[in-house]
């Protein structure tokens, strides 16, 4: 089933005076530069708004312009975004800061095509920037707008379609006004609406958009958006080594796999050895074992069941840290700061 006769057009005044009477205070909403808004926005990508408006004051306290982005050291960096996850994303962020700086002095391009260039810029975050904080009408679709969209018009296609993708990007792109304060307010506005009303279950009652929405009328919001079906996470068991020595911790930077070049106690994929004989492989043989405990850890693609083991032993065969300077300057993924409970 689709439908695609639906005229868009006539949700704008509608949502604008919606969104501009129920919007949320956020932070990135203040002052939305171009860099404010990037920054956001790719805070944004997995991780609830709640969660990140502490990450980004933080971050904008340390880092406020480009420039302080590219030259910042890398483990302060990693820090700055400890907790939330997806590393490659503050990494791109560091890449593109520094091209930024080299080929545009330091600002952003205003087109699109120029923006998808850069590393970690998708077309998502590009119409994001343009429109929030350019003022340009170049949608910014994100799994909120796609919700809304195809409930709007019971657009039955994939969401992994890219032909969906481009299909409402053209169709959203003829409803933004020229230019101006309409287009940052038109692309939030579909943010805000798939995020408070039209959410997964929506709360219909409370949608400025009842009067226009096939799905409500026909009853069958729940079926939109069609998403692709979930693939089965790959199962790893893991050891977790905290080594304890007279020096602190043992740290060391992942070489492979998950959170390659990422921090971690270190750890080891199971296939059937002993935690013994992972220890002797490293040197060491006399060791007291403290305390261990088995959790689990959620991957986009893998599960990691974790065994950590918190042992205490004289030598350090890899670098040892305090568990302040763990606290305060070195950087640890989630999986592995989970293993800190342990200690409790
Ligand atoms: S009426 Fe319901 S399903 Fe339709 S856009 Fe509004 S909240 Fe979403």
């Amino acid at each position: 089933m689709k439908e695609r006769d639906f005229d868009f057009q006539r949700i704008l005044a509608p949502l604008l005076s919606w969104y501009r009477a129920n919007k949320r205070a956020l932070p990135w909403r203040e002052n939305p530069t171009p860099y404010q808004v990037w920054v956001s926005e790719i805070m944004l990508q997995q991780t609830r708004v709640e969660a990140v408006k502490e990450y980004y004051r933080r971050f904008l306290d340390a880092l406020p312009t480009v420039e302080a982005l590219a030259e910042c050291e890398e483990e302060k960096l990693l820090k700055l975004w400890e907790g939330l996850g997806y590393y490659s994303r503050v990494r791109n962020m560091q890449k593109t800061a520094k091209i930024l700086l080299s080929a545009y002095g330091g600002e952003f391009p205003n087109t699109k095509a120029e923006l998808c260039a850069l590393p970690g810029i998708g077309s998502y975050t590009a119409g994001a920037i343009l429109s929030i904080a350019f003022g340009l009408p170049t949608p910014a679709v994100d799994g909120n707008v796609f919700r809304v969209a195809s409930r709007l018009e019971t657009n039955s296609s994939l969401i992994s379609d890219p032909k969906y993708r481009k299909y409402l990007e053209e169709t959203l792109s003829k409803v933004y006004p020229a230019t101006g304060k309409d287009c940052a307010d038109f692309t939030q506005s579909l943010f805000e609406l798939g995020a408070l009303i039209c959410k997964p279950n929506p709360d219909c009652r409370l949608c400025p958009l009842t009067g226009l929405c096939r799905a409500y009328q026909k009853g069958v919001q729940r079926e939109f958006p069609v998403l692709p079906e979930k693939k089965a996470k790959r199962q790893e068991s893991v050891y977790v080594f905290m080594i304890e020595t007279p020096f602190g911790f043992c740290i060391r930077r992942r070489e492979s796999g998950v959170l390659k070049g990422m921090n971690e106690f270190p750890s080891t994929i199971v296939t059937g050895e002993s935690p013994e004989s992972v220890l002797s492989a490293w040197g060491i043989t006399e060791f007291e074992e403290v305390r261990r405990k088995a959790f689990t850890h959620i991957f986009t693609h893998i599960r990691w069941n974790i065994t950590c083991l918190w042992l205490k032993t004289e030598s350090a065969p890899f670098d040892a840290y305090t568990l302040d300077e763990l606290a305060e300057s070195v950087s640890l993924p989630t999986a592995f700061k989970q293993c800190l409970e342990i200690l409790r």
